[in-house]
Formats: C-alpha cells, sequence, structure tokens
C-alpha cells in the first residue's frame, strides 16, 4: 500500500481557476491581461531578476559540425555568465539583408545535436536566407556544471537542469527564466548585426520547443514561433507526469496560466505547433490535450482577425520533429509567399 499525493495536487489544480485564464473578449481586455500576465510570468520565472551587462562576444573559431560550417561563438548574457552558440550563415551569394532562426535545442544533447538531428531543417532556412543560431542552454552542451561534464555520448546527452533548478529555485530563479533570459540577449546580438533585416524566427522541438514557447510568449520581437513536441495542457502532461525534468516546472505557474495562454501571449504573431498522435508527453488524451490548448491560443488570435496565423500540423509519429510545412510557413510568416 502507497499514499500518495499525486490525486491531491490534481485536486488542487482541478479546484481553483488559473488566475490569468484567458477570458479576453475585446482588444483592450487583451492588452491589460497580457501585460498583467507577462508581469506575473517574469517574476515566477525570475525573469526580471537576471542582471544586465556588456554583451562581450567573441567569435571562437569555425568549425565543420554535422557537415555545416558552423561559427563558434560566445556571448556574455549576465555578469560571468556565458553562453556559445553556433552560427550558420546561408550562401554569401545571397544578396542583401537577412531574416535571423534560433533553434534552442532540447534534452538529450545541446547545440551539437540540433544540428545532427534537425540538418533538414536549417537547410532549408539557410536556403531561404536565415541566419540560423543555435545556443547552448544553461545547463546543456558546453553549459553542464561538473556532475555531467564529459565527451562519452552518454554524458554529452546529459544536462544540469535538476541541479540548476535546486540551485535556483532559493534565488527566486527556474531554468526556464534563465534560458529566455538568454535567448532575449542572443536576440539583442542578432538583430544588431549589420544584415539584420529585424525578422527573428525562433522553432525548437521539445525542449526546445518549451524555450521557443516561453521566449515568444515574453518577447514581441519574436516574428514567428514554431513549437514541437512541446504544446500542451499542464493537467495530463505535466502534473500527471511528474518524472518531466525539473526545467518544465515553475513556482506558481500551475496557479497562474496554462499553455494555452502562453500561446495567446504571442498573438497575432504566426505561430506553429507540431504534434505527434503517438507522442506520450502530450499525456494520456494525446492530441486532445493539445487540441484544448490550441482552442484557447485561437481565442486570442480571434480578437485581431489573424486566427489563420496559428498553424497545427499532426504527424503519425512520436514525440520527434518531422518539420512537414515549416519552411513554407516562414515563407508567409515573412510574407514572401
Ligand atoms: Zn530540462
Amino acid at each position: 500500500m502507497y499514499y500518495t499525493m499525486l490525486d491531491y495536487y490534481l485536486n488542487l489544480f482541478d479546484s481553483n481557476k488559473r488566475e490569468f485564464a484567458f477570458e479576453a473578449t475585446t482588444r483592450a481586455d487583451y492588452d491589460a491581461w497580457k501585460q498583467a500576465l507577462r508581469a506575473r510570468l517574469q517574476d515566477i520565472t525570475g525573469l526580471n531578476r537576471c542582471v544586465p551587462c556588456q554583451g562581450e562576444h567573441e567569435l571562437i573559431s569555425t568549425e565543420n559540425v554535422e557537415g555545416f560550417e558552423a561559427e563558434y561563438h560566445t556571448l556574455e548574457t549576465e555578469p560571468g555568465v556565458v553562453m556559445p552558440f553556433y552560427l550558420i550563415r546561408p550562401d554569401a551569394a545571397l544578396e542583401g539583408k537577412r531574416p535571423a532562426l534560433i533553434i534552442p535545442h532540447g534534452h538529450g544533447g545541446g547545440k551539437r545535436a540540433v544540428l545532427a538531428h534537425q540538418g533538414q531543417f536549417i537547410r532549408e532556412a539557410l536556403a531561404e536566407g536565415f541566419i540560423v543560431a543555435c545556443p547552448d542552454e544553461r545547463g546543456s552542451g558546453d553549459r553542464r556544471e561538473f556532475p555531467e561534464q564529459g565527451d562519452a555520448p552518454e554524458q554529452a546527452r546529459m544536462n544540469s537542469h535538476r541541479e540548476l533548478t535546486q540551485l535556483g529555485i532559493n534565488f527566486g530563479r527556474t531554468v526556464i527564466g534563465g534560458a529566455v533570459w538568454d535567448l532575449m540577449r542572443l536576440a539583442d546580438w542578432l538583430l544588431a548585426q549589420p544584415e539584420a533585416d529585424g525578422f527573428l524566427a525562433c522553432a525548437g522541438m521539445s525542449g526546445g520547443g518549451q524555450q521557443t514557447l516561453w521566449f515568444a510568449a515574453l518577447d514581441d520581437r519574436v516574428s514567428a514561433a514554431i513549437t514541437s513536441g512541446y504544446f500542451y495542457g499542464v493537467r495530463d502532461s505535466l502534473i500527471e507526469l511528474p518524472q518531466n525534468c525539473a526545467c518544465n516546472f515553475v513556482p506558481h505557474f500551475f496557479e497562474t496560466a496554462d499553455m494555452g495562454e502562453l500561446g495567446a501571449l504571442i498573438a497575432p504573431r504566426p505561430f506553429f505547433v507540431e504534434s505527434g498522435e503517438n507522442d506520450p508527453l502530450s499525456g494520456k488524451r494525446r492530441v486532445q490535450n493539445v487540441v484544448e490548448q490550441l482552442d484557447v491560443t485561437r481565442a486570442a488570435y480571434r480578437l485581431f482577425g489573424a486566427e489563420d496565423k496559428v498553424v497545427h500540423s499532426v504527424h503519425d509519429g512520436g514525440h520527434e520533429w518531422r518539420g512537414n510545412g515549416m519552411r513554407e510557413f516562414l515563407r508567409e510568416a515573412r510574407g514572401m509567399k
């Protein structure tokens, strides 16, 4: 016999409404709601506790990584906090200003894993003229803490999210808050490049989809967002699956909002959600748990007459990135149809 707590937390979730559940019916209501929810999210993620810095930048080397000519850069994001990222440039023959694309990685490797597993998507983006940046999240890749460091394949897949969550929570910080801050600083840098045309897309799978979702929700400079394998109601996916990585959990979030509200904060910017029919991380009701949240998101887009800017692409696989329709989505988002 086990006397457990899961039902207690499910009941706690069910018996209380989210404080910022989306209910706006006018644009004015939406604007006020967005401002208030953003302030709350900046607080509970610790984003507003991150410390600005000079943003020292260095180009370290150029390497051949998974067939790409990848520039290895470092960027200081807080005093003493350094984020490495790969930068891959489109064909030099393409003329004019360029859009930028950030691809944050998921669990199971850092920036290098993006080049290995999303190479086709990167090639499509380069062909569309995008400058592509793939950063390491705090605690992953070349930012792993000492217990997870090492070059063996099983070590390269490890991350320090548990350690960083445990350390951060005592300072009011979270892994996702730090990740969003770092993506914001990468956006500062990318958008300041002389060839940047001001269009910034962000696309990610799984933990990269999580970073993309939160980043786009909290920063209007993200012109278009693609999230794969990470958009679902928290009840089925995080409360009933509490063994998920510690980085998924934010103090008070289950009292504040659900994923549909994070999507609603992105309105009316183009937003693409990819789901696998058999993705266990969507919870036991699978895609239904995605559709319900997207309905909340769409209600916000409707206020802008922009419901067509939300795309839901469902494939027959599991927790995996397929990329179907993303190139067309990015073209359309840029008005290049
Ligand atoms: Zn994690």
